[in-house]
């Protein structure tokens, strides 16, 4: 569905291959699984839900009492309707999952088990989708692709992260765009491990998940806490409104764990609403498609369009003329009612003017005026067009981005079908 939308390379790596301290597992693959009751009627089946199935279990065909049944159970008892998402990946072992009512209206007697599964040599699949720009640095996106069934903590990040994509592709890029689905943690690793070289190219990252809910945003920062993706993704976050976080990095969470291991330390934060484990639905069968909403999905493809817009024009600008201010009124830029006080955009472009003596960036003006990215940019570009300012010349090979394509797409279309 994916490959639709997006041009998605997919690679396959073999059972066995070492992956830095890890080893490519085998390849689970499932065809039925089930538990029948006393009477012979399934009381728990597969095919109803994924979920029901520890994932990663061995196969089993037994008969056993409820008693010995129940070490392999798994429930919520406190949310008693509700099927637990459980994984076995690294200890051989099988077990169902299932609500605790269930659980609770099984009757004594012998119950027959089947977990038809297959855990042999096989492969790894993950997605690349390499979208170039005009610098070979690169941005990574990058999503887990491991959870069935669960929508929040799995399919939102997968739907948010191809819809950007498919945004970028139909966009001048000055970036090179890396984007990645990829099984959570092996996953990653084994890209890493196969990418070494390519990973000198990436300057910026994000992993993007848990962004269908209501949850305001949350950004956890990198692992050297005052990159410039951090510093974008906050400026992105506190001119968008509404409640957010910013949380610092610690090395537990999703795959920027990879990324900002101390032998890569890259660039690469994560985007959140609700953060994964705060939310009574993860990791369970309520975070189903109930659970996230095509607005928060939406909201969380305008916030990245918004951080890919800062990261792709933030530049170094010079004052042309640097000695005291130049007169912007003989040039039509102090604003046509004057004596009211200062307009926003006569503030853009005297924070420009002053801070654009090569050193400073865009974002760096920005965040010490208080004024949001995209006026600073704007105020850039009107004193370009009257000789006032100049893009660095280091810069030279980084073109102002053409403007995008028009027409209706559908990352387009679902931004407008849910205006803020
Ligand atoms: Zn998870």
């Amino acid at each position: 569905m994916i490959q639709h939308r997006i041009s998605l390379e997919t690679f396959e790596v073999p059972t066995g291959t070492p992956v830095f301290d890890w080893t490519v597992p085998k390849e689970w693959n499932v065809r039925d699984a089930y538990i029948k009751g006393p009477d012979g009627k399934k009381v728990v089946d597969f095919q109803e839900c994924n979920l029901h199935l520890l994932n990663y279990s061995a196969p089993i065909r037994a008969t056993m009492p409820l008693s010995a049944l129940k070490n392999h159970l798994f429930t919520i008892p406190e949310k008693p309707d509700w099927i637990p998402y459980r994984t076995s990946y690294y200890k051989e072992d099988w077990g169902f999952c299932l609500s605790h009512n269930q659980m609770l209206a099984l009757e004594d007697g012998s119950y027959e088990v089947c977990i038809d599964s297959t855990l042999e040599e096989g492969h790894l699949t993950y997605g690349e989708c390499y979208l170039p720009g005009r610098s070979t640095d690169e941005v990574l996106f990058s999503c887990h692709t491991c959870h069935p069934s669960l929508a929040n903590d799995n399919l939102s990040g997968l739907a948010v992260t191809t819809f950007l994509a498919q945004f970028l592709s139909e966009r001048g890029l000055h970036y090179s765009y890396r984007i990645l689905f990829v099984p959570g943690t092996i996953g990653a690793i084994t890209w890493l491990a196969r990418n070494r070289e390519a990973v000198g190219r990436i300057r910026h990252g994000l992993v993007l998940t848990c962004l269908g809910d209501k949850g305001p945003f949350h950004y956890k920062k990198s692992r050297q806490g005052d990159a410039e993706i951090d510093r974008v993704a906050a400026h992105v976050l506190l001119h968008y409104g509404g409640s957010r976080e910013i949380l610092e990095f610690s090395p537990y969470g999703y795959d920027e764990r990879q990324y900002c291991s101390p032998g890569f330390n890259l660039q690469v934060g994560c985007l959140m609403r609700s953060v994964w484990g705060s939310f009574p639905e993860y990791h369970t069968s309520a975070d189903d498609l109930s659970f996230i909403q095509p607005p928060h999905l939406a909201e969380s493809l305008r916030i990245c369009v918004a951080i890919v817009d800062v990261l792709e024009e933030n530049r170094r600008y010079r004052n042309l003329n640097p000695y005291c201010e130049p007169q912007l009124g003989r040039r039509g830029l102090y604003g046509s009612t004057g004596g009211e006080g200062i307009e926003s955009e006569v503030n853009a472009r005297l924070w420009v003017l002053n801070l654009s003596d090569g050193e400073h960036s865009l974002l760096d003006i920005a965040e010490r005026s208080g004024l949001s990215f995209s006026a600073i940019k704007c105020a850039a570009q009107i004193l370009c067009e009257s000789n006032l300012l100049e893009m660095m010349p280091e810069e030279g090979n980084r073109d102002k981005c053409k403007p995008r394509a028009h027409g209706r797409s559908p990352a387009r279309a679902l931004i407008e079908r849910y205006p803020r």
